[in-house]
């Protein structure tokens, strides 16, 4: 049994859960768990809401100058840089992603506060034209009010940081329910929240399962949007109790993404870029190239080349240097792979690779990298998201065959294409019906670009300039410079 506890973060102040009562969060590495954390219901909840509504309406938050809000922000970022080992040892400990993977994710989060902390004093309105010359027109962005953040287990900072950077740059404050699985990293960033000097009640972390502290935020009355990353399923649930109140959602939800290699491909390249996107992170990234398109004259050359790869791939401890396949991060989603791989070969799939957990890896929860061939892209397994190490190998000859099959989801996350055909590459960025497109890349991300799910993959957008959009509302303000004109009550001004 673990000693280590964690309060709810609420209005500046460590505050236990109003039933007494903690939760376990395990290590997949050991199946053990390493700390409990408050098991938050309605009434944290409300607690949390309240401290946020008044940091907003007091105007202690609003009132700082955008310029000082983006001061603070950028004084996150660098304590985050500052404490980057211990909060990425806290994200592997609690989800089994590599040490490195999520120390080389935490360095990146600076960039964020950076970038938001510099975009803070320049959400602006305009001045329009009008069509009378007499009226002055102009409008004002101001924040919605208190912000709902609600985020998934597989990249907890990171996805914390894609919603409460933008959010608080545009004056807006913020509740976050992280996952149950992986909040340590999480209450870890509140300290530093503190430590930069943010005011009370800007930031507030309830933590708990989704239906006892996630779904009362999603309807507290005092929440103006939910910011949600996570399973579509949630995702759709989430939509539709916010919008019986006609609160906002942005919504990051799950996907199926094609990665396609033309023959004309640097192959190596190519196997290297299949194998970064299904077995990095042990698939467990809504971005997962999970289906893989290879073209007739090279099916067999690229795919013995992922298989060899795949093969040496060395599974263990995440926290050491050399391991490159932790385990998956909860016992149900090895239960959830080991369905999906029956269900595969049920359907009338092979196993070319894996298929089982490996051996000798104690009461961790691991699952051996894993490949189908034979497999058609109306498959299960080529449908849903499995957020496993399970690939599914498809064959295609022309383009316009591989764009139908890889629009043929309901997801629309993103897609890798790899070709040395330049002409290729773009009109596979115009047909492929997805947020992200990578050619000769998969992966990679930034503060400063768009990730904006198609189809039931999401809705609205995170990151890059426009993402101040969705934290704000724009407002119209219409003045009469002519004091004596106020003549026709019965015809509108312009
Ligand atoms: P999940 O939907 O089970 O849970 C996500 C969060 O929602 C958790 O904090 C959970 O407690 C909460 N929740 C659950 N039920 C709720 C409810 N009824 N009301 C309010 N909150 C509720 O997802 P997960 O298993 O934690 O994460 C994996 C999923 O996240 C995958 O589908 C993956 O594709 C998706 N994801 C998407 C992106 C993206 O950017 N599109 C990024 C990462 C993960």
């Amino acid at each position: 049994m673990t000693e280590q506890y964690y309060d709810h973060f609420i209005g500046g102040d460590w505050r236990p859960p109003a039933t007494g009562e903690y939760f376990d969060s395990f290590n997949p590495a050991t199946g053990r768990p390493w700390y409990r954390a408050a098991r938050g219901n309605h009434v944290d909840v409300a607690d949390a809401v309240v401290a946020a509504r008044n940091a907003f309406s007091d105007g202690i938050w609003p009132r700082l100058t955008p310029t000082k809000r983006g001061k603070l922000l950028r004084r996150l970022g660098d304590l985050i840089e500052e404490n980057a080992e211990e909060l990425a040892r806290k994200e592997s400990l609690d989800n089994g992603k590599l040490l490195r993977e999520m120390l080389g994710q935490v360095k990146t989060l600076p960039e964020y506060y950076h970038y938001f902390g510099g975009l803070a004093d320049k959400v602006n309105g305009e001045l329009l034209n009008t069509l009378d010359p007499a009226i002055l027109n102009y409008t004002r962005r101001e924040p919605l009010g208190v912000i709902g953040a609600i985020t998934p287990w597989n990249s907890p900072l990171l996805l914390t940081t894609t919603k409460v950077a933008p959010a608080l740059a545009a004056g807006n404050t913020v509740v976050v329910k992280p996952s149950e699985h992986t909040a340590a990293s999480v209450l870890a960033l509140a300290q530093l929240f503190d430590q930069a000097g943010f005011p009370p009640g800007v930031i507030n972390i309830v933590t708990g399962y989704g239906t006892e502290a996630g779904a009362p935020l999603v309807r507290n009355p005092g929440v103006a949007k939910i910011a949600f990353t996570g399973s579509t399923a949630t995702g759709r649930a989430i939509a539709r109790e916010a919008g019986s109140r006609l609160a906002g959602v942005a919504l990051e939800l799950g996907g199926k993404s094609p990665n396609i290699v033309f023959a004309d491909a640097d192959l190596d390249n190519a196997a290297t870029g299949i194998v970064a996107g299904i077995f990095a992170a042990g698939g467990q990234s809504c971005i997962a190239g999970s289906r893989v398109f290879l073209q007739d004259s090279i099916y067999d050359e690229v795919l013995a080349k992922v298989v060899d790869r795949a093969k040496s791939i060395r599974i263990g401890d995440p926290l050491e240097a050399t391991t490159e396949l932790g385990p998956l991060a909860l016992r149900e989603q090895v239960e959830k792979v080991e369905r999906y791989v029956e269900l595969g070969l049920r359907e009338g799939g092979d196993l070319l690779l894996g298929g089982a957990r490996p051996v000798g890896q104690g009461d961790g929860w691991f699952y051996q990298p894993t490949i189908f061939t034979g497999v058609e892209n109306t498959h299960t397994i080529c449908q849903e998201e499995i957020f496993g190490p399970v690939m599914a190998a498809l064959r295609f000859t022309t383009e316009d065959e591989v764009v139908r099959q890889a629009n043929d989801t309901e997801f629309g996350l993103a897609a890798g294409v790899w070709t040395s055909d330049l002409g290729r590459a773009h009109r596979m960025a115009e047909s492929l019906e997805c947020g992200t497109i990578w050619v000769n890349t998969y992966r990679a991300m930034s503060p400063l670009s768009p990730r904006a799910g198609f189809k039931q993959s999401g809705m609205g957008v995170e990151n890059g300039p426009s993402v101040l959009n969705e934290y704000c509302h724009p407002k119209s303000v219409w003045v009469n410079l002519d004091q004596g004109r106020m003549e026709d009550p019965f015809v509108l001004r312009t």
